[in-house]
């Protein structure tokens, strides 16, 4: 074997497999399934041109030299980014392992209480801080979740705002930058009509429905917001509050001045800048708005057994039941941030966050009266960790400043403002200082130490006086081997990628090589404020322009933008570029978005959000779409068609054959053909989006492009458009980035989560041409080869014309109905034999989705169709009339297996080892059954006090 070959690492196939594998598929060779599967018309013929692939070694040196051309100042930018430390034990035990940062989202509660621990301290945290009652497991970031707060207000008007159309939000002047892009963004599509001012001269009157304020503000005054909430609460305004949340251990919480939704970063809680991201953002609310709340909360319930346990909890709010109901399409958040952010508390503690911020502000206080010896204004007269200052010549500061290697954010030619972080020394005071003194002959005052301690820079109707993180878990863990052992106790009890394959059809959990993943490591790319000036950030504008380069040409499009944070928020940027094009050529009313029966539910969540109204087309009994109705809902609607939203292959895991029909019928009509790319792992080197007559398309790069799960986010969701709307591609009111005739900001970073896509530049770097387009084939290899081992086990519901799976498949479940068997059964006994469940009821009801991916190796398939084969002959042995059977009361527990007493009608071997493989590797489920319905009626979203948990008892 090659040993310096990457593909054969990535790939789990090895050589003499393939042989075995064909004949069990019954065909000769790769190419003929190949053929037989993706329709003559759409495949390549020609190989994609990327670069040769690299070895792991010269890649790991590759990026450590492109990193050095990162120069890494030290920013005092601020604007809702800063530099924060990392403690190693978090950074060593979560950001850099796979029991981590490879598990999925925890759909499956019993083997996820680990993680969900984790999320449910985040939002204890984010709750303790804002002083709200409910928050939820992260957003994508500030800008987004600012955005999601202002939807999620309209969304909640009062009947008569409703009714009479009362459209305004009030934006404060203060808000960051970035935020009021994306909110403009956010804005248009639904009509709401921003009015941007400053928040002590708002009339309040009735024709508004709320408002958003930035607390600091955005250069860092601190305002007191409280008459401001007080009156628009009289005149019916909701209010939301854009948070620091370091600050808010010394400021009085917002919840206490009584706001409806607070929300903001956990960046500083321990997080990279990355140039931008991942960080985990936080939305924090009412109770009462707790069917309203965008993304996913954590919630507290108990198992069969009555014990406590946790799950995600409402549900039912969800895209996929909401559809184009939905308010928001957020799907994938920012889990292994918010996971680590919520770490950051729990070492520290509620005393050692204190500890944090009081030092920050203490270093601004002695900052600001340094400057001010100097005899230079500084103007902010309430602060936390920044401060604004005159100057005679911004420019010539600005030279001085790069030349100490110092950011600061110029405001204008004559004012600047510096925010001072958690990694702020003494010294780097004095070199900010220095900058400035060398400007100025006045003598500085020696003893300005003395003198910032006299100074209140937080009023005190503003100070904090309550209390946050009383709670145990956040004041227990606070020497490096007791937080060790609790990150390793959470770990434990979570079935990611290093105990087994996960089959999760459409979600492609493939690996995450250390290799892909050891960049996100180095200083040189954790140090990076996303808004330092473009010729600072060399290494990053290479690296992104590469890996957004080589995503063209894999999609077969002209450009591509990686700023949106999530698939979700790709579709989201998609449509919006379609919209701006059809606006751009005076057709500003095609409005109609036409999604198939089948469709992720994000789509239609993100086609509303865009301003679009969703028209459904059927599939037929093959699950392909159904060419008739779609004509006919074409022709109805093709004076208005804004686009059509379709995934190839299939959500159903078909490579329909109609596709060039199809795209070509809807650019007959003036549409735009939106792709969906979660299923690119099946089209990688042997089609693309742009061969099938697509326009635009989004990846995810968390599924096909090798960026981990994080058991829920990261994601990154570049959107790759054809030509013509290469000019709209979406832009940052900072940094200049996008098209000509750019959209406002998606995300609030340039780049978005510009770290992470170091992973899928990482993957694309090592595979190369030849190692992406084999690593297509054994995906699909792969699929097709559990379908025949699976045949006449359980049917698999849709196939192309000849017979064959793409990457996935569906198989039926509904018939075991007959048995009393449901698929969460199914799903659940799996866990006993050390798998997690596919994916369950997408898109069809009572069906699970598997897709094994190119990673997996053979005896790992095998191992999982062996124990699919088994739990189907455990289901014959089942009867209707008799529920306690194995699967049922799957799965099962270590304290039911070693408890005294044994009540089930089978035996304890046949309950947790009934294969013999498990033997060896046993993954016991922490917590018997969940159950969802007892958590949803009795909502606990935070750490409970110790007693509540006794009470469930
Ligand atoms: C995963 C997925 C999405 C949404 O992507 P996120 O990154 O979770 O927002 C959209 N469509 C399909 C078909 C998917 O599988």
């Amino acid at each position: 074997m090659k040993t310096d070959v990457f593909a054969s690492r990535h790939i789990g196939i090895r050589e003499e497999n393939i042989q075995h594998m064909l004949k069990e598929v019954e065909v000769e060779n790769l190419e003929q399934l190949i053929v037989e599967t993706i329709p003559e018309d759409i495949r390549l013929k020609e190989p994609l041109e990327l670069d040769t692939p690299m070895s792991e070694h010269e890649f790991l040196g590759h990026i450590e030299a492109l990193s050095k051309k990162n120069k890494v100042f030290k920013s005092y930018i601020g604007l809702g980014y800063h530099e924060s430390l990392t403690p190693s034990v978090i950074k060593r035990n979560i950001l850099e392992n796979p029991g981590w940062y490879t598990a999925y989202t925890p759909y499956q509660a019993e083997i996820a209480q680990g993680r969900l621990e984790a999320l449910l301290n985040f939002q204890t945290v984010v709750c303790d801080l804002t002083g709200m009652e409910l928050a939820n497991a992260s957003l994508l970031d500030e800008s987004t979740a600012a955005a999601e707060a202002m939807t999620m207000l309209f969304d909640v008007r009062s009947r008569e705002q409703k009714k009479t159309g009362v459209l305004k939000f009030f934006v404060s002047e203060e808000i960051l930058p970035q935020t009021l892009s994306l909110l403009k963004t956010r804005a248009t599509p639904l009509n709401i009509e921003l009015v941007n001012g400053n928040h002590e001269e708002f009339d309040f009157s009735n024709d508004f429905f709320g408002a958003i304020l930035q607390y600091p503000g955005k250069y860092g005054q601190v305002h007191d917001y409280a008459e401001f909430t007080a009156k628009a609460k009289q005149n019916d305004i909701k209010v939301a509050v854009a948070a620091d949340i370091l600050s808010l251990a010394l400021l009085k919480a917002p919840g206490e001045f009584g706001v409806d939704v607070v929300v903001g970063t956990t960046q500083r809680f321990g997080i990279p800048l990355g140039y931008g991201g991942p960080h985990a953002a936080f939305f924090a609310t009412k109770e009462a708005y707790k069917r309203n709340i965008p993304g996913r909360i954590i919630g507290v319930t108990m198992d069969t057994d009555g014990k406590p346990a946790l799950r995600m909890a409402l549900q039912t709010r969800e895209q996929h039941i909401k559809r184009d109901k939905a308010t928001s399409n957020i799907c994938t958040a920012q889990v292994l941030l918010a996971v680590m952010a919520g770490m950051y508390a729990v070492y520290h503690g509620p005393e050692g966050l204190k500890y944090i911020a009081d030092k920050v502000h203490n270093k601004t206080k002695i900052l600001s009266e340094a400057l001010q010896n100097l005899s230079i204004t500084q103007h902010n007269t309430a602060y936390f960790d920044t401060i604004k200052v005159s100057v005679e010549n911004a420019q010539i500061v600005r030279e001085a400043a790069e030349k100490a290697e110092l950011n600061f954010n110029y405001i204008d030619d004559k004012t600047i403002s510096i925010s001072i972080n958690e990694a702020t020394s003494f010294k780097d005071i004095i070199a900010i200082v220095k900058v400035f003194k060398i400007l100025k002959t006045k003598v500085i005052n020696e003893d300005f130490y003395a003198e910032a301690d006299k100074i209140t820079a937080i009023p005190a109707s503003i100070q904090r006086d309550s209390p946050f993180l009383q709670n145990e878990v956040f004041n227990s863990y606070h020497s490096e081997t007791e937080l060790m052992r609790y990150i390793k106790k959470l770990e434990r009890k979570d079935l990611a990628l290093n105990h087994s394959m996960i089959s999760l059809g459409s979600c492609t959990m493939k690996l995450n090589a250390a290799s892909e993943m050891l960049p996100l490591s180095m200083a040189n790319w954790g140090n990076i404020h996303p808004f330092v000036p473009i010729e600072q950030a060399e290494g990053y504008q290479i690296m992104l322009k590469e890996l957004a380069k080589n995503l063209t040409v894999i999609t077969g499009f002209a450009d591509t933008s990686l700023q949106p944070n999530s698939g979700a928020q790709g579709e989201y940027a998609g449509l919006m570029v379609i919209r701006a094009y059809h606006e751009s050529r005076g057709e500003g009313d095609r409005n109609i978005c036409i999604i198939p029966a089948s469709a992720h539910g994000t789509n239609p969540a993100s086609a509303v959000m865009a301003g679009m109204k969703v028209v459904v087309t059927k599939t037929d009994e093959r699950g392909n779409i159904d060419v008739a109705d779609l004509e006919e809902k074409v022709t109805l609607h093709s004076e208005n068609l804004a686009a059509l939203m379709v995934t190839y292959p299939s959500t159903h895991g078909v490579f329909e054959s109609s596709i060039r029909h199809i795209t070509k019928l809807i650019h007959d009509h003036g549409g735009q053909v939106y792709m969906d790319g979660a299923n690119m792992n099946a089209q990688v080197g042997l089609t693309n989006p742009g061969m099938i007559g697509a326009d635009v398309c989004h990846l995810n790069l968390h599924k096909t492009f090798a960026i981990p799960h994080g058991g829920g986010g990261p994601g990154v969701g570049p959107i790759c458009v054809a030509e013509q709307l290469v000019p709209f591609l979406p832009g940052n009111p900072l940094v200049k980035t996008g098209g000509d005739q750019a959209i406002t900001a998606i995300s609030g970073a340039p780049w978005g989560s510009s770290l992470a896509c170091l992973i899928s530049y990482g993957y694309i770097k090592m595979l190369g041409e030849n190692g992406l387009t084999d690593s297509t084939k054994i995906a699909i290899l792969n699929a097709n080869y559990i379908k025949e081992r699976l045949e006449g086990k359980y049917d698999v519901l849709y196939t192309g014309e000849q017979g064959r799976a793409a990457h996935e498949m569906i198989i039926d479940c509904r018939p075991f109905k007959a048995h009393g068997i449901e698929v969460t059964d199914i799903a659940k006994r799996l866990m006993d034999y050390g798998f997690h469940a596919p994916t369950v009821s997408f898109p069809v009801a009572g069906t699970m989705m598997i897709e094994p991916t190119e990673s997996e190796s053979l005896d790992e398939i095998d191992r999982f169709c062996d124990a699919m084969i088994a739990i189907r002959e455990e289901i014959d042995e089942t009867q209707l009339e008799n529920p306690n059977n194995v699967l049922k009361n799957a799965p099962h527990t270590m304290s039911m297996i070693t408890s005294d007493s044994w009540e089930f009608p089978y035996s304890r071997q046949k309950a947790a080892f009934p294969l013999s493989y498990i033997e060896d590797n046993k993954f016991w489920p922490s917590v018997r059954r969940v159950d969802d319905a007892y958590g949803d009626r009795n909502l606990i979203c935070t750490c409970a006090p110790i007693e509540a948990y006794a009470e469930v008892e």
